[in-house]
């Protein structure tokens, strides 16, 4: 199985009960030009209507903070740990997870990333348990990065605010885009 033939099946999965409530599932969008992976909660109501992950206001921020590193969506690949908007954009729960979870490894196998950026507890919390971490806070590993193995691939799993919450505060937004830039950035010396 290809790429694209996994997104169309989690265009049409019905796992879990969010199904129901969906338009577009999001399967993800983009390329491992970078080698880069990056990967946010859940669709929201701007995902959930275009099906493209990222594409409302958070996803603006995380765009221009790519950009300002000379980096364009399409140099990496963005996703979510959950593929279909939950209502009122509610934090997933952890059986949407489970459900869902499989379909993030699938990913992981195919594209093989050798870093994966979770933004946010619910990406940070499910990608390092699955290297065994438990996390409670996203100030106990954010900005940091564990080398592990996911999916059978060998990458590291780094963390940072999710561009929402540095939406809500201009003080991790500074943080959100420093982040950003040293997990990018470190990972563009050693292409160029
Ligand atoms: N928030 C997320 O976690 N993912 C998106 O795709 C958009 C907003
Ligand atoms: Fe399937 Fe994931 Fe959507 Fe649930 S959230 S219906 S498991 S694609």
């Amino acid at each position: 199985m290809d790429l694209e033939e996994l997104s169309r099946e989690i265009l049409t999965c019905v796992k879990c009960p969010l199904h129901r409530h969906r338009k577009n599932a999001v399967p993800g969008e983009g390329s491992m030009k970078l080698g880069i992976m990056i990967v946010g909660e859940a669709p929201g109501a701007s995902e959930d209507e275009a099906g493209r992950p990222f594409v409302g206001a958070a996803g603006q921020l995380l765009t221009e903070a790519l950009a300002r590193l000379g980096v364009s969506r399409g140099d990496v690949y963005i996703t979510n740990v959950v593929k279909c908007r939950p209502p009122n954009n509610r934090t997933p729960t952890r059986e949407e997870v489970e459900a869902c979870l499989p379909y993030l490894l699938r990913q992981i196998a195919l594209l093989r990333p050798r870093r994966i950026i979770a933004l946010g507890l619910v990406g940070a919390r499910t990608l390092l348990s699955l290297m065994g971490k438990r996390v409670q806070k996203m100030g106990e590993v954010r900005g940091k990065c564990f080398r592990g193995r996911i999916a059978g691939v060998e990458a590291e799993v780094c963390t940072t605010y999710h561009p929402a919450a540095a939406l809500r505060n201009p003080k991790l937004r500074d943080v959100f885009v420093g982040d950003l830039a040293a997990l990018v950035g470190s990972g563009l010396e050693r292409y160029f």
